[in-house]
């Protein structure tokens, strides 16, 4: 198939301009007939793969797929599209089921969603159908390799062995080569042609913030956006309901989500926020497979989790629509306690333990964080991204080598017996009941770091902790000891380089502006609601109807007829029928508000000048107390004398001078500009009586010309 055929399907029935990375290739793989693996990140576009070859092939494409909560929602989207499609899953009754069997017999879908438990209704009907396609989505389930197994995929073999010339199409996010090889091997693909995206999502950033006063934090980076969905992944159930808890007294709509919460508390939830009706969801990492929402703005880590595989995925669910997303880490130490207790009683102790050790060395970077993500799924990057803390600000290193001396010798002096938190107030030479109780206050170099701040040494620790000078005793009530590198500092002159500590400050005006702004009178909400109302009247989650993205384009583009309404990305051929009439309509009336309002804004300043010098008022007075300056003044005095209003003139500017600004009009180039008069006077005639001999004579013109 030609390129420009695919790309004219791909605008007609997706509404979309350009493939992303991959997607072309591999829909070319799978019309030619080949069996094909496709490994993408999450939301890397992996639908489109075998959504566009399904409309292009003769017969059904079938699709298995293990998220039945998910299935609903892709076959929402595709008939928002106009293309026909069905599912079959355990969540229809008996008699749905054959219904879409029935209707499948006589060829009215060219896509069918099926879970790989319900095959079993199809395998009955196969001989009677035309199977075009068999795309078998989240494939790593199949491998016991993978993190995710399921048990009834691993039937999915005798697929191939029934249907020997059908092109199998395999999609996963995982990209581990043990569980790709698996997925051959167990799907008997044939000589599969094996796609690898870039793992990158540009749009994307990335933070990684220290865990003070989280909550404090996460309140004033939501209260930014008021209108913006996001996730917050916490480590315990009970945490998820305490920060729900907290959040809503603010004033924030947040639920909690965790496999504790019972079936319909937990879908009621998973639908409110898929509709936009619930901005913010606590939740363990129970949360979110089953969720194809493409305008996630943002996903916050409570706290540091487990693996980098978990945690890419997870802020993975982040602006899928390709708009950009933001994704904050916060790490603190107690969290790394607790996780590095779990890993090490749990099974497969050791990899567990070195997956955490990455995570950390993530979170504790001081380069550029993307490199260190894309490097772990193997995937080398020479360039800094620009989009992640690091980047931003860069951290700046400094000699830390008296710091550490102080801080290593007062762990000395406590005997390598106490956590961070007593190391940091003996530093300090606090004075609470603790260091009374042990005496502390007598020992040499109590007090020693008292110039520096609690949170500053705090994170100086943890720096000569990363650093590997000291380390937590984790199953010792967390103390701190000194590992054989610290007798170099103590001892032997070894220099220490640390990293200034920044602190973000959080600044409460910056925050209101920006609230002001995202909920300010903008096209984008108005387009933003009309999507809301017709989501619920369709019943379908506000996404499908169009993305943010498309919204955005609207608000740029601003569309008034057919044609540009086409051109935006997300609108196909059935969309722009379904809705175009009412976007452009709402457009083309925000457009039309905005001028009416922008005029009256206008006319009512003009008035207040004009009551004001009515009454007698100078002009120097005037702009004082209007607080605007006296150009504005008198270019308003000049505005409504060209307008029509009596105001006397003569006080400002002379017959003879009006004559003179006359004259210079016809002579000069650019008349309209008031710079080349004051030039031409040699600067003797001031710009305030141009611009009034200028009102004069406009208005004179106009009487003339009526
Ligand atoms: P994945 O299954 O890989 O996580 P999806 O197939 O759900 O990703 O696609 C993610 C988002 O990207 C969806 O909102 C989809 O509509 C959008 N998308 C897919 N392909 C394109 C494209 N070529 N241009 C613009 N948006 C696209
Ligand atoms: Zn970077």
């Amino acid at each position: 198939m030609t390129n420009e055929v695919l790309h004219a399907k791909l605008k007609e029935n997706f509404g979309f301009e350009k493939f992303r990375p991959n997607q072309e290739t591999i829909i070319n793989t799978v019309l030619s007939g080949q069996d094909t693996l496709a490994i993408m990140p999450t939301g890397g576009g992996k639908s489109i793969c075998f959504q566009l070859p399904a409309l292009i092939l003769p017969g059904i494409t079938i699709v298995i797929s293990p998220l039945i909560a998910l299935m609903k929602d892709q076959v929402d989207s595709l008939k928002t599209n106009g293309i026909s499609a069905c599912y079959i899953n355990s969540s229809q009754s008996a008699e749905e089921q054959q219904f879409y069997i029935d209707n499948l017999k006589s060829n009215n879908f060219k896509l069918v969603y099926i879970a790989p438990e319900s095959l079993s209704y199809l395998d009955v009907i196969f001989n009677e159908l035309t199977i075009s396609l068999i795309a078998i989505d989240e494939a790593h389930c199949i491998s016991s390799w993978g993190h995710d197994f399921r048990p009834a995929y691993t039937n999915l073999g005798y697929l191939k062995n029934r249907f020997p010339s059908t092109p199998i199409l395999a999609l996963t996010a995982t990209a581990d080569k043990a569980t790709r090889s698996d997925i051959t091997k167990q799907l008997n693909l044939k000589n599969p042609k094996t796609f690898v995206a870039s793992f990158d999502r540009k749009n994307l950033s990335l933070e990684v913030r220290p865990a003070l006063d989280r909550v404090k934090q996460i309140i004033d980076f939501i209260e930014k956006k008021p209108n913006e969905s996001g996730i917050i992944y916490c480590l315990s159930r009970k945490t998820t309901e305490e920060l729900a808890e907290k959040l809503s007294k603010n004033g924030i709509q947040a639920k909690a989500y965790h496999a504790g919460l019972d079936n319909e508390t937990r879908a009621k939830t998973q639908d409110q926020f898929i509709n936009d009706d619930c901005q913010v969801v606590c939740a363990t990492i129970a949360f979110g497979m089953g969720i194809d929402k493409s305008n996630v703005r943002w996903v916050i880590h409570y706290n540091l989790p487990k693996n980098i595989e978990g945690y890419y995925q997870e802020i993975g669910r982040a602006g899928r629509d390709g708009l950009p997303a933001e994704t904050i880490m916060f790490e603190s130490y107690a969290d790394v306690i607790q996780l590095q207790k779990f890993a090490s009683e749990g099974l497969n102790s050791d990899v567990q333990l070195a997956k955490l050790d990455r995570m950390k060395q993530y979170a504790d970077a001081v380069s550029c964080r993307r490199k260190i993500l894309l490097s772990y799924f193997g995937e080398l990057v020479t360039e800094n991204c620009g989009n992640c803390d690091i980047c931003k600000n860069p951290p700046t290193f400094f000699d830390g080598t008296i710091l550490a001396q102080k801080a290593l010798s007062a762990i000395t002096r406590l005997q390598e017996s106490e956590p961070l938190a007593v190391i940091v107030d003996f530093l300090r030479g606090s004075r609470n009941a603790y260091i009374y109780e042990k005496n502390y206050q007598t020992l040499k170099t109590y007090g020693i770091g008292a110039d520096i701040s609690w949170y500053d040494w705090n994170q100086y620790l943890i720096q000569l902790i990363n650093l590997g000078y000291c380390e937590i005793a984790f199953h010792q009530h967390n103390k701190i000891l000194l590992t054989s590198f610290a007798k170099k500092v103590l001892f032997e002159g070894e220099k220490v380089k640390l990293t200034t500590v920044v602190k973000k400050v959080i600044d409460k005006n910056e925050i209101k502006q920006e609230k002001a702004k995202a909920i300010k009178n903008s096209l984008f909400e108005t387009l933003r609601k009309l999507r809301y109302e017709i989501a619920k009247e369709e019943e379908v989650p506000a996404y499908v109807i169009f993305s943010d993205a498309a919204l955005r384009q609207m608000e740029l583009l601003r569309p008034m007829n057919e044609d540009e309404f086409l051109a935006v990305e997300g609108v196909g051929k059935v969309k722009l029928e379904k809705y175009g009439s009412e976007f452009i309509n709402a457009i083309i009336q925000f457009h039309r508000n905005k001028s009416v309002i922008k005029k009256e804004k206008k006319d009512s300043t003009y008035k207040k000048t004009l009551e004001l010098f009515e009454n007698g008022i100078s002009v120097e007075e005037i702009a004082e107390r209007r607080n605007i300056s006296q150009t504005t003044v008198i270019s308003h005095l000049a505005k409504l004398y060209v307008d029509g209003y009596n105001l006397d003139l003569s006080q400002f500017v002379s017959e003879e001078e009006i004559e003179k600004i006359r004259n210079a009009q016809l002579k000069l180039e650019n008349p309209n500009a008031l710079k080349p008069y004051f030039d031409y006077f040699e600067e003797k005639i001031s710009y305030d009586k141009i611009r009034f001999g200028l009102a004069f004579i406009e208005r004179k013109n106009q009487s003339q010309q009526v």
